[in-house]
């Protein structure tokens, strides 16, 4: 018998959790991640506009486990040892493994190493500082990514619900939803002006002081609460570890989500660059993809079958991004749509998934 010990709560390891329900495997397994709960990004938006309570939007990874006979530990895990065969906790706790899956997402790079601006990573931090930020006086987001405009968008439509005025702006250092082609960028701003999100495009910060900040091209912007969103970057976990990690700081794995040269060790997600697709964006479509086969290759790999599965990326996928007020902009390849129907498909997809895990 071997011993699993999968690190984060991720998509990929409620996965697991859930097909282990499926058909159980006779080793001992043990889950640490850093909260109880796995809160879905996928809701962020649905939780900031206020259609989806807590619960809604989290899955308790505890229950999960048990109803799996899986050990559950909650502690973050700051270092992994390939050589020794052992995870270290921040409690100082040391957990020996056999065999070791990783999926503990990605972190957000922090504004100018401003020690004062709190990240909503790991996800399980994000209601505490929405609920703070979607009722400051001047909310600012950075990032004119998906993950900035569905917060900002939805803060808005909060705050004119709650009847306080719209006051949030989004500072984007590129146009906005950059790598969805001009039609989506053109749309989306369209979107944005009516909805009374203030844009400003194409700017970077550069200064950064309590409530005001600066950008390169001189503009003073006030703000009393700043959310950064400018795109995942590796956790620190990696950050000293010379043996696991590319040269940009995540988890390095092949395509059967193994690495090389320590193929005990397994990893799914943001957190990981997988060899043949270093380009691959970070998002839970593929951290769920992945999810799927590394169920089947942790499986294999423990009954010592040779020939473990590769993940391909899908080309295309559903793309559905919130709008506020039960609006969304659906894009498929070059397809994009923009109404209450996407929203409606975004919800129908969302809810689904929760309920795969029986929440
Ligand atoms: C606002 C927002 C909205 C988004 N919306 C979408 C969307 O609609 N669709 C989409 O596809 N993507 C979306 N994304 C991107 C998506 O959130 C990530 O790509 C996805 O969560 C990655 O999944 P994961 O399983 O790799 O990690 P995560 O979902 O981040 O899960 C990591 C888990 O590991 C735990 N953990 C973290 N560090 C440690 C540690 N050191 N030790 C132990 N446990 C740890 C965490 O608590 C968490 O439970 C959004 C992102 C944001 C910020």
């Amino acid at each position: 018998m071997n011993k699993l010990v999968l690190i984060g709560g991720g998509h990929a390891h409620l996965i697991f959790l859930r097909e282990l329900l499926a058909t159980p495997i006779p080793h001992e397994i043990i889950l640490i991640s850093a909260d109880p709960y796995q809160y879905y990004s996928g809701m962020f938006s649905g939780f900031t506009e206020g259609l989806y309570g807590i619960d809604d939007i989290r899955i308790p990874i505890e229950k999960l486990c048990q109803e799996n006979s899986v050990e559950f530990i909650v502690d973050t895990i700051i270092e992994v040892d390939p050589i020794n065969k052992t995870a270290k906790g921040i409690s100082g706790q040391i957990y020996p493994f056999d065999v070791v899956s990783i999926n503990i997402g990605s972190s957000i790079s922090e504004l100018l190493d401003s020690t004062t601006i709190k990240s909503i990573k790991p996800n399980y931090q994000f209601p505490d500082i929405i609920d703070q930020f979607r009722s400051g006086e001047k909310p600012v987001i950075i990032g004119g990514g998906s993950a900035g405009l569905e917060l900002a968008l939805t803060t808005t439509a909060w705050r004119k619900n709650n009847n306080q005025e719209a006051n949030v702006t989004l500072i984007s250092a590129s146009r906005l939803l950059s790598s969805y082609g001009t039609k989506g960028s053109t749309k989306i701003r369209q979107v944005a002006k009516r909805k009374g999100l203030e844009v400003i495009e194409n700017e970077t910060v550069e200064h950064l002081q309590q409530n005001v900040l600066t950008t390169k091209r001189n503009q003073r912007i006030e703000w009393s609460h700043l959310l950064s969103l400018t795109g995942p970057i590796p956790s620190p976990l990696f950050k000293e570890n010379e043996l696991l990690k590319d040269e940009k700081g995540f988890l390095l794995v092949n395509s059967t989500l193994q690495h090389n040269e320590y193929p005990f060790v397994f990893g799914a997600g943001d957190c990981v660059t997988v060899e043949e697709y270093p380009l691959l964006p970070k998002n839970g479509v593929y951290a769920v993809r992945q999810g799927h086969l590394l169920v089947k290759n942790l499986k294999a790999y423990l009954e010592n079958q040779e020939k473990l599965l590769h993940f391909t990326p899908q080309k295309r996928f559903l793309s559905i991004l919130s709008t506020g007020n039960q609006e969304g902009l659906l894009t498929y390849g070059s397809f994009y749509f923009h109404g209450k129907i996407s929203w409606k498909i975004k919800h129908y997809i969302d809810k689904q998934f929760m309920h795969s895990f029986h929440y």
